[in-house]
């Protein structure tokens, strides 16, 4: 299945195997820059339609992020619906295997939201193109989240010495969702002396990291309006929108969630609030360096390198955004559409 996305077409590979109870999609947004890289979401979700809109709106970002982390790989994304009974976990993932192994490499997979090292193990026995995999001594691999996390936390540091004029041990910040990634980030901070304020509609999960980072549990509903210099999304895409936009206290947005900017044209209102908004996708980079790395046979400190620069990425496209005049969101969205023409085989349309 294709449809048209402003000028590039998506391709939309459908998962449908009834015996494994598998029901997904792939979405290859762009091979342009290399095989379509991006991580498999696994989650409950109200209606076939839902599911292939967020792999759509996933796939695209991952164009734009692998683009801009410099990396050698198109944007793609997996999305499986999490059966509503009992399922045999190991089967519906080697079956998801045996789809990606079809793609003969056009799409790489790992984890991402509901998906773990050993789901990636069952995808490895039917393809090799999967990463996020074990990983063996001085080599890249495993969960790659707390990557994801350390591009965030760069990132962050840089934007309140830019924007503050303050380290991190003098700032404040907001975590909504301390999942994988939201914890990682969450301690990170800690360690960094940073003040946190954290939320998350799992209350065991927020109650364990709250204990041992000493952070204020805030309610789901105010984590982002909180009296803090940082606002860090965290859980799943579109936390800020124009009704929350005049609700946001702090001076910096800069999290870990994909697609955190609930509308287009959201950037340009940010930032005439202004609230620096660090594009999502450069900031949360890092678990798809470390999967590249692990893929393409990159050392462990080649990866840890990589994802260090996130900061100078940020600093170049907030630079950008400066000169032209532009929203963060729009610089980097102009900066990762050039470098897609100058491959050219298949340019995306803003
Ligand atoms: P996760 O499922 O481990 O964590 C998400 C957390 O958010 C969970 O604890 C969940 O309970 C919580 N949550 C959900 N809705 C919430 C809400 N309304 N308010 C507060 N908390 C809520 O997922 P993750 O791997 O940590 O990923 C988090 C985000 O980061 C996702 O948007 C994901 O796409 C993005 N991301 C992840 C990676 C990675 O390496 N895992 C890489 C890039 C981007």
């Amino acid at each position: 299945m294709q449809f048209d996305d402003a000028g590039a077409t998506v391709e939309l590979v459908v998962l449908r195997e009834p015996e494994a109870q598998l029901e997904g999609v792939i979405a290859i947004h762009s091979t342009a820059l290399g095989p379509a890289a991006g991580g498999c979401r696994f989650t409950t979700y109200p209606d076939f339609s839902r599911c292939v809109e967020d792999a759509h709106r996933l796939a695209r970002g991952m164009t734009f992020k692998n683009a801009m982390a410099g990396l050698p790989l198109g944007g793609g994304k997996a999305v499986i619906r999490r059966p509503e009974g009992p399922f045999d976990r190991a089967a519906l993932f080697e079956a998801f295997g045996h789809a990606v192994g079809r793609l003969k490499g056009r799409y790489l997979t790992a984890e991402d939201v509901g998906t773990t090292v050993a789901d990636m193990e069952a995808v490895a026995r039917s393809t090799r193109h999967v990463a996020g995999l074990p990983r063996a001594s001085g080599h890249p691999g495993g969960d790659p989240s707390p990557w994801t996390a350390r591009g965030v936390f760069v990132s962050m540091q840089h934007a309140a010495s830019r924007v503050l004029g303050k380290p991190l041990s003098e700032v404040s910040v907001a975590i909504q969702g301390v999942g994988n990634v939201g914890e990682a980030l969450a301690r990170q901070l800690h360690d960094a002396g940073a003040r946190l304020v954290i939320a998350d509609v799992d209350s065991e999960r927020v109650a364990k990291v709250a204990a041992s980072t000493g952070a204020f549990v805030a309610s789901t509903a105010d984590v982002l309006k909180a009296d803090v210099d940082v606002i860090a999304p965290c859980a799943l895409g579109g936390a800020i929108d124009h009704r929350l936009l005049g609700s946001v206290r702090a001076r910096i947005i800069c999290g870990g969630a994909n697609n955190q900017l609930a509308e287009r044209g959201l950037g340009p209102r940010l930032a005439a609030a202004g609230i620096t908004y660090c594009p999502d996708y450069i900031a949360n980079a890092g678990g798809i360096i470390s999967v590249a790395g692990e893929h393409l046979g990159w050392s462990a400190a080649d990866v840890a390198q990589r994802v260090e620069n996130t900061a100078d990425r940020l600093a170049g496209v907030l630079d950008v955004a400066v000169s032209l005049g532009l929203s963060p969101a729009d610089a980097a969205d102009r900066l990762a559409i050039e470098k897609l023409k100058k491959v050219g085989r298949r340019p995306i349309a803003a």
